[in-house]
């Protein structure tokens, strides 16, 4: 559809063209924190809400009595990082009791008030893993509604104006700007055609 409204409309045109025809909006049910004079902003969790690494990090040294440097795991997968990984991430509370990543909630507090935001994680691999995120971001950041949280599959179908994500896989065939939120698994790797953003304070510093 021919956009009057923002990029967002560009990128889904199908999407909205349900909701909007002629600049008039035709259905009156949109999600809560849709306004369409916001840019979208899509916000993964795993490696930049809630931190995963350490998370990895913890169960190995559980395993094993031995505890991995920061500069061990610099280069390394997710799911390198201990041979038991892959059992760790199917644990109940692996992802529940993930420390919060730095400064996340403050400034994602204040993105809030001035994007549509959605926070989307790539989670349906792990069934057991959806209960346990809905109710660590109702604890960590409730101020999120439960309309902005989308939890799925792949992100290709994901669109918006703005993408922070820790991986390739998901910002590479995103269509707006993406920020590459800098983890151990990431550190190595060239930025590509992202912005490489290494706290919250950065992303702050970006987009406030
Ligand atoms: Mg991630």
């Amino acid at each position: 559809m021919a956009s009057n409204f923002g990029s967002k409309y560009d990128l889904c045109p199908d999407f909205f063209a349900v909701y909007f025809k002629n600049g008039i909006i035709l259905d009156g049910n949109l999600p809560v924190g849709f306004h369409a004079a916001m840019q979208r902003l899509i916000v993964d969790m795993d490696g930049v809400l809630a931190d995963a690494h350490a998370q990895f990090i913890t169960y190995h040294e559980r395993d094993t009595k031995i505890r991995k440097t920061l500069a061990e795991t610099i280069g390394l997968s997710e799911l390198e990082i201990s041979p038991r990984s892959n059992e760790h991430i199917l644990e109940p509370g692996f992802f529940r009791d993930a420390p919060v990543i730095a400064d996340s909630q403050e400034v994602l507090e204040k993105l809030n008030r001035r994007y549509e935001l959605f926070i989307v994680s790539a989670a349906t691999e792990y069934p057991t893993s959806l209960v346990e995120k809905i109710a660590w971001l109702q604890e960590h950041f409730p101020f999120v509604t439960w309309q902005q949280i989308v939890l799925c599959g792949s992100k290709k179908i994901v669109c918006g104006d703005i993408m922070i994500d820790d991986h390739f896989k998901n910002l590479d065939h995103f269509a707006g700007r993406t920020l590459l939120f800098t983890q151990p698994h990431n550190q190595k790797a060239g930025n590509k055609h992202h912005e490489r953003v290494n706290s919250w304070k950065e992303v702050a510093q970006l987009l406030l």
